[in-house]
């Protein structure tokens, strides 16, 4: 919940359960016991319409066609915003966060998959449908390794947590990056093959959006002393033209795992 100024006064957390419906029962029992409050808004990763809709997301099992919105007005009785997670985030990021002063910012979470948010001339870009900003699904190896969408070689499957993963045969990203940290070389030859793969996609989205800033958030934005470097090598290696152009900024996320849920509610108070 936040207050006038932004600022978050309560907060929670529970656990995912499993299937669409059960999840928006969950929220709606949750939305009630957190605090009284007039307004919801809720951000939800996948495709999700300007109605509310969950039409498909691919990292959440289960969760297609779902009518996030109208459920949980009907529910609660008031009006209740629903937009994508990575959305929502960069509302948060851009207001109140990292990107603040920017007119045109991409936001990207290195997460499980990978999200994005658009704000382009200075207001939040959601596409025609809803959609826009679905940046992990971009392919960037037409034979490479099988996502979780059914096509091939997805960006996400090189550039998220699970790629990470993958580069290093199985280990999870917080090992790989308390070894790196360490001085280990195996460990750092990972971080650089896995800052390759996100510049890669950064560069491509760079090409299209002329973007002022460059927000990077999710699970992997916690450890910017290792992953921020070698980024921003590869992405001045990879930019087409670099040495003519201004860069977009890179940063880190500041409002961290709580940028989703702080945009979700920025979003009610001007949707609801
Ligand atoms: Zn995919």
């Amino acid at each position: 919940m936040l207050d006038d100024a932004g600022t978050v006064v309560v907060e929670g957390r529970r656990p995912t359960p499993k299937g669409g419906e059960a999840v928006v029962r969950e929220l709606a029992e949750f939305a009630q016991e957190l605090a009284p409050y007039d307004t919801l808004g809720v951000g939800v990763p996948g495709l999700v319409t300007r109605e509310g809709v969950l039409r498909a997301a691919p990292n959440l099992i289960g969760a297609t066609e779902v009518l996030v919105g109208p459920l949980l007005a009907e529910m609660l009785g008031h009006p209740v915003a629903v937009d994508n997670d990575a959305t929502c985030a960069i509302l948060a990021e851009w207001q109140h966060g990292v990107a603040r002063g920017y007119d045109d910012v991409l936001l990207v979470t290195l997460g499980t998959g990978i999200g994005g948010g658009l704000v382009m001339g200075g207001a939040l870009q959601r596409g025609t449908n809803g959609f826009a900003g679905e940046i992990g699904h971009m392919v960037v190896q037409p034979d490479g390794p099988l996502c979780v969408c059914g096509r091939r070689g997805c960006w996400e499957r090189f550039a998220s947590g699970r790629g990470l993963q993958m580069l290093a045969g199985g280990r999870l990203g917080e090992e790989v990056v308390e070894a790196a940290r360490a001085g280990d070389r195996e460990s750092l030859v990972i971080v650089e093959t896995f800052a390759h793969w996100v510049a890669l996609g950064l560069v491509n989205l760079t090409n299209v959006l002329d973007p002022a800033c460059i927000v990077l958030g999710g699970g992997l934005a916690t450890a910017p002393d290792i992953f921020l470097p070698p980024i921003q090598r590869e992405f001045t290696t990879l930019l087409y033209s670099s040495e003519h152009r201004p860069q977009p900024v890179l940063a880190f996320a500041q409002l961290g795992e709580r940028a989703g849920a702080i945009g979700a509610a920025l979003l009610a108070r001007t949707r609801c």
